[in-house]
């Protein structure tokens, strides 16, 4: 083999067979010769990435001693992008991260497209670590493009694996999923059976977020289905998305078997622990145990919460969604309320990082990467210039429609965070976002305003009759109902299960009054939906309170408001109550 073939096998070995790469680099280190230096640099890479944390320093110090032998500055620097990786390991992320800068700083070095593909991966992986999401995205898609240009596969799998499982993570689930899935087939062809059984498991969570069950439990077929093409003794390792998987498709007792299987070791009290609280509460709510499921839920929060472990956002809504649904059948529905409300913000939350990732995304692939370097391109052909003017203008407008729909898909999701998917009202989130402002307009007018909280009655009464859904089309039947009748200019927003708040400008009580008297009528009369079985619409009762005689806050109205609907139910519900007067003459 001459040099230059032992040095190729070494960079196409590197990421696909790291443990072949470190024999041959081993073989080569031995035996002295030009490429000694790189071969240990080689087992270095190696064991810095799949072996103990110091097991690398001896590869790293041999192979350093042999670039500064000949003054190869670029050997050097190679090293230390080892280094840089081995601390962090060790989880010294700031001194890897130091490493890092200076080492961007460093001039005198080639850096060729294989060294760019580590040292973005790892600078990716370094922010990731301490939290920031954008520059650890924009790695990411930087150690793609260097892996692309590499011309190897390892890396360009690696690549195209750790994007897409950080998409995932971002909570942007149609990038992750198409990014997990050329992992997975690219890492087929290739046999990495460390990616195809990581993006594989990823796939599985990415699918069943994505309401995709049937999916879900293919890719877990898949995955059980090819032990040789996975990592051995799967169910062991990942017993996570093989349970997740049949959870999904109904196969409650298998999914159970594969969590009692599982390495408890790994899920303890690591990342996985919620995952895993989850996945078995939903479990056990299958079996119609949720008392089961409210226990195991509960003690995993407040033993993460002793330790002070941290939470994923993700798995966090998951288990408080259980919680919520678990309080729900126990009958608890102050907690079940209380649950949902945390689990909603969350995924507020979430919307708004996959709404960034994909800004991102869209970014980095249509501005940074290609229009720029067409653009320095067309800019220094002289022989096409006319035709490299008519590509410019293309790319630009090309870019220009990538930017509007990315700030369209921005306004949509906010809007998806401000409505209540149920009705189409607004939600709560709305309701504190809009409601200060109308008060405060009304406050410079000098002019009146009433806030009303109207809630169903006996509505769990009806969910218990009828069942859930007809509960839900009831819901959506009064939302439309309080639409037709209230102003435009209201702010109606559905504020939980099945209460409602009309914010009513430029209205006094007895106004508002007559309004929600027209609108119980309207319930009460209202025929009942055709179907089999004939739903009553039921009633509601509200409290309403005035601005600024009974507060001049959103917060003071609303509270005003709720002790007046709390007479209205006292009183035989199916009516509206005003804030009484104080009879002291006191001003709230
Ligand atoms: P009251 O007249 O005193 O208001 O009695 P209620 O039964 O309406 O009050 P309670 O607060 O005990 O029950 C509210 C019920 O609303 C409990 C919960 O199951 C149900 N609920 C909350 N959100 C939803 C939903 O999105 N869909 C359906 N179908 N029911 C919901
Ligand atoms: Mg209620
Ligand atoms: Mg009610």
């Amino acid at each position: 083999m001459t040099s230059a073939d032992a040095r190729a096998q070494l960079r196409e070995l590197c990421y696909l067979r790291p443990a072949d790469a470190a024999t041959l680099g081993r073989e080569l280190g031995g035996a002295g010769g030009p490429l000694a230096a790189e071969g240990w640099l080689h087992v270095a890479l190696a064991e810095v990435r799949s072996g103990p944390t110091d097991q690398s320093d001896e590869a790293l110090e041999r192979a350093r001693r042999g670039f500064e032998a000949r003054g190869d500055r670029t050997g050097l620097a190679w090293c230390d992008e080892v280094r840089a990786i081995a601390l962090r390991r060790r989880g010294d992320y700031s001194a890897s991260a130091q490493l890092q800068t200076q080492l961007d700083e460093r001039s005198g070095i080639e850096r060729e497209p294989l060294y760019r593909f580590v040292a973005h991966n790892s600078r990716a992986i370094t922010h990731k670590l301490n939290g920031q999401c954008d520059d650890a995205l924009r790695h990411f898609y930087a150690a793609h493009e260097a892996a692309a240009e590499s011309g190897l596969d390892g890396p360009r799998i690696t690549a195209l694996g750790n994007l897409g499982g950080f998409h995932q993570d971002l909570f942007n689930l149609d990038d992750a999923h198409r990014l997990s899935e050329e992992a997975l087939a690219a890492a087929r062809r290739c046999g990495l059976r460390q990616v195809v059984t990581v993006a594989g498991a990823n796939l599985v969570f990415v699918r069943h977020a994505m309401g995709d069950a049937a999916g879900a439990r293919a890719m877990a077929g898949f995955l059980l289905d090819h032990p040789e093409e996975t990592l051995p003794d799967l169910e062991r390792t990942f017993p996570l998305p093989l349970a997740l998987g049949h959870l999904a498709s109904g196969e409650v007792e298998t999914a159970l078997r594969f969590l009692s299987a599982g390495a408890v070791a790994g899920i303890a009290d690591g990342d996985g622990q919620c995952d895993w609280a989850w996945i078995k509460a939903r479990c056990l709510l299958a079996q119609g145990n949720a008392w089961g499921a409210r226990e195991l839920i509960e003690h995993t929060l407040k033993q993460r919460a002793e330790r002070q472990l941290a939470e994923r956002p993700y798995p966090s809504m998951q288990m408080r969604q259980a919680l919520a649904e678990a309080c729900e059948h126990l009958g608890d529905h102050r907690a079940a309320l209380g649950w949902q409300r945390e689990a909603h913000d969350l995924y507020v939350h979430l919307v708004g990082r996959s709404a960034r990732a994909r800004f991102i995304a869209l970014e980095v692939s249509h501005q940074l990467a290609s229009t720029q370097r067409e653009r320095d391109r067309a800019v220094m052909d002289h022989r096409a210039v006319e035709d490299d003017r008519r590509r410019l203008v293309e790319l630009n407008a090309a870019l220009q429609s990538k930017i509007t729909e990315t700030e369209q898909l921005h306004q949509a999701l906010r809007e998806q965070a401000l409505h209540d998917p149920l009705t189409g009202l607004h939600n709560r989130r709305y309701l504190y976002e809009a409601g200060p402002g109308l008060l405060e307009l009304a406050h410079r007018q000098q002019r009146i305003a009433c806030v009303a909280l109207l809630d169903l009655d006996h509505f769990k009464l009806l969910n218990d009759t009828y069942g859930h859904q007809a509960g839900d089309q009831v819901l959506r039947r009064f939302a439309t109902l309080l639409k037709q009748t209230m102003r435009r200019s209201d702010i109606l927003c559905r504020y939980g299960g099945e209460e409602f708040v009309a914010v009513m400008p430029e209205i006094d009580a007895d106004g508002a009054q007559a309004v929600l008297a027209r609108l119980l009528e309207a319930l009460q009369t209202l025929p009942p939906e055709p179907g089999r079985r004939r739903v009553p619409n039921g009633s509601f009762s509200a409290g309403i309170a005035v601005f600024p005689r009974h507060g001049n806050t959103l917060e003071k109205l609303l509270h005003r408001a709720d002790k007046a609907l709390y007479t209205a139910k006292h009183q035989g519900r199916a009516r509206i109550e005003q804030v009484p007067a104080t009879g002291f003459g006191t001003l709230a």
